[in-house]
């Protein structure tokens, strides 16, 4: 069996990764919270993990992985954009996760195993709260619950690796009379009519956000489970805190045996922020005329450990590459024996080498080169570039453009030899540009004319020409 490495946050290691249980190999990702459409940041670990869980599947079997990633549909921010627009709570949420769903389709990230929706586990985390009070790690104030971290203090910041009294004096903490120490997070705080609100032990209220993911690993995985992941920006504290809440009520030494953090994405050099104008949604590029596997290709190219950078320069360069490849994969494939064509051992051993996607690439970068056609349309399907019936249908778009190029290539080969006689080169030179305004790539010999489709292939402009 394949061996996986993984960088694990925890041990600040490469380790081989061993599963709880082979037969039901567990992970979890922090999901959105649903307010809005994703942003490009909010893409990466959808497509790092979707990575893993497609390398999961492929050593341990399909039904022997399952992946879960939860919607945070409760949270002052949903709340906010309820009050500025006017819509019910319920209609925000059910539009923003149908938005993300169809958003990270678009990326060709599989749906996980599980998509939990936090308003659906309130009486579990509520129980989890009370199993914490009772055990003296939480305590109730003024409609709240807090977690005591001090109850906790010889753990706490173990992952993040610092110390309760460094935070204390490095952070700038929310301090509220009602806590015993400035570093107490919340797991319950009072609603009132405008907020959503449970009723609960401690009053008509809602969770904090921490307790969801610790409360819904517990209902769906059990105490302990394989690998957890999210943004570096989780990291602290809302992993820290998801580690605390889930170890300290089910009295256990660990939560999560991996922990897995991805790095964060960039625009042109400089973080991404409404600010600076250089804030996008994975939508907005969509519109702009770039593919979900384009977006997809740009961000296999960096480890996910590297911040990431989106460069126009990167996504034209994905562009010219996956032309190329589909090229070869209509030359050389037999579709017919795609699906049963396993995935490449050269790809297999880099993503096992903790997710070495860069190496990846390569790996399709040698298929190509070798004209293994055949393979190389199981790799970009292995590797989540396309589906198998989005590769059939772009290579009979090809196949299709082929035959009504031909002619037009005739024809340019016909007006090209009448002007090398007359010296009036005016009607090439029209049909060549009107050719690259169809997004046709000509190349001209003394012999004869090629036409080869790109990227901006638009068939309809090729009408006037015929
Ligand atoms: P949020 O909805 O803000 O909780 O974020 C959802 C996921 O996106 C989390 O795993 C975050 O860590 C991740 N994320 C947010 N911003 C970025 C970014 N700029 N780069 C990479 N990941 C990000
Ligand atoms: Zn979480």
């Amino acid at each position: 069996m394949t061996t996986i490495k993984l960088h694990n946050s925890k041990t600040r290691k490469k380790e081989e990764f061993k599963p709880l249980d082979k037969n039901n190999v567990r992970m979890y990702v922090c999901g959105p919270t649903v307010y809005d459409r994703a942003h490009l940041g909010n893409a990466r670990p959808v497509v790092v993990f979707d990575t893993l869980f497609r390398l999961l599947r492929h050593v341990y079997g399909d039904d022997h992985v399952t992946y879960a990633r939860n919607f945070t549909d409760v949270d002052d921010k949903i709340n906010a954009k309820a009050a500025e627009t006017g819509h019910s709570i319920r209609d925000i949420t059910d539009e923003t996760i149908q938005w993300y769903l169809d958003d990270m389709g678009a990326l060709g990230a599989m749906e996980p195993t599980l998509a939990p929706r936090a308003t659906e586990y309130i009486p579990q985390m509520v129980d989890m709260i009370g199993e914490l009070i009772e055990k003296g790690h939480a305590y109730a104030a003024e409609g709240h619950v807090l977690f005591a971290v001090d109850s906790w203090k010889e753990h706490y910041g173990k992952l993040s690796g610092r110390s309760v009294d460094d935070m204390i004096a490095g952070a700038r903490v929310e301090v509220a009379p009602y806590k015993r120490n400035p570093m107490d997070f919340v797991l319950w705080k009072p609603s009132d009519g405008d907020t959503p609100g449970w009723e609960s032990p401690w009053g008509y209220g809602r969770p904090g956000w921490h307790i969801e993911c610790s409360a819904m690993a517990r209902e769906l995985f059990g105490e302990k489970f394989d690998i957890h992941g999210g943004g570096l920006d989780l990291q602290f504290p809302h992993h820290e805190n998801e580690i605390a809440q889930s170890c300290a009520c089910c009295g256990t030494d660990s939560f999560a045996q991996y922990w897995m953090h991805n790095e964060m994405l960039q625009v042109e050099g400089k973080k991404m922020s409404k600010s600076l104008g250089n804030f996008f949604t994975v939508r907005d590029l969509l519109d702009q005329g770039y593919s979900g596997e384009v977006i997809r290709f740009v961000m296999l190219s960096t480890h996910y450990s590297k911040p990431m950078d989106w460069t126009v320069e990167k996504a034209v360069g994905a562009e010219s590459k996956l032309d190329d490849y589909l090229r070869m994969v209509e030359s050389y494939a037999d579709m017919g024996a795609v699906k049963s064509t396993p995935p490449f051992n050269a790809i297999v051993d880099a993503l096992s080498d903790d997710l070495n996607t860069h190496a990846a690439l390569m790996g399709l970068e040698h298929l190509a080169n070798h004209a293994q056609g055949t393979e190389l349309a199981a790799n970009l399907i292995f590797l989540g570039l396309y589906s198998y019936d989005e590769l059939v249908s772009k290579i009979s778009a090809i196949q299709n453009a082929k035959a009504s190029l031909l002619p037009l290539a005739e024809k340019l080969h016909q007006l090209r030899l009448t002007a090398m006689e007359t010296k009036n080169f005016a009607a090439v030179d029209e049909m060549k540009e009107a050719l690259s305004n169809a997004g046709i790539t000509v190349k001209m010999s003394k012999e004869a004319v090629t036409l080869e489709a790109n990227h901006n292939f638009d068939p309809s402009k090729l009408e006037s020409l015929k």
